[in-house]
């Protein structure tokens, strides 16, 4: 794997370092209960799971199923809801984590979703957002690295459904990209 990877962008230590701090953030800002954190499936499961764990607060947690990539290096535009039953969230104050912020269809599809389901307050939590206009406005209430506008993987990000063990984010080279699915 590690030999698909052409440049490690952000190493393990960096990315600890920023959860504990992105933590403790969270923590002073929802003081009390009532805290609903939602992970977006499959990209935000690894950061979550490191975040939340962190989190000095009591919260409870759901999982979305959402796609707006189709397995390769653009995102659709269209941002599908693949689960059968939604969350419960009226009245609740929801944390949404995901992986990486980059059109902001994404999020921004999923907060107005929640808002009408009729969440009290939606709050966004990523660990990449990318340096590149929005085709949405979106702004994350928290953001762990801001990166440039390239494709990346690692840490719960994937290429064709690989590279999501990677305890790092880094940029594949350009064989990687190109080789046969499945090869
Ligand atoms: P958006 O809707 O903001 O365009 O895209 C958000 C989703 O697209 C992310 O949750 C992620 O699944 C995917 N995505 C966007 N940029 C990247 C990238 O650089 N690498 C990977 N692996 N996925 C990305
Ligand atoms: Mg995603
Ligand atoms: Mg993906």
């Amino acid at each position: 794997m590690r030999a698909d990877i052409e440049r490690i962008l952000i190493d393990e230590e960096i990315i600890e370092k920023r959860l504990d701090r992105m933590a403790e953030e969270i923590g002073r800002d929802f003081p009390q209960g009532n805290l609903l954190a939602i992970i977006l499936l499959k990209g935000a499961l690894v950061f979550a799971a490191d975040l939340l764990r962190r989190v000095p607060r009591q919260l409870e947690l759901e999982c979305l199923n959402v796609s707006s990539y189709h397995g390769g290096l653009e995102s659709s535009g269209t941002v599908k809801f693949l689960d059968r039953s939604f969350p419960e969230v009226r009245g609740r104050h929801v944390l949404l984590l995901d992986d990486i912020l980059d059109t902001g269809r994404t999020l921004h599809a999923v907060a107005e979703r929640l808002r009408a389901e009729g969440a009290q307050a939606v709050h966004t939590c990523v660990l990449l957002a990318k340096d590149r206009p929005r085709d949405q406005e979106v702004a994350a209430d928290y953001t762990g690295f801001v990166i440039g506008d390239e494709f990346v993987v690692g840490y719960g990000l994937d290429y064709r459904g690989r590279y999501r063990n990677l305890p790092y984010v880094g940029v594949l080279t350009r064989e990687a990209i190109e080789r046969e699915p499945g090869a």
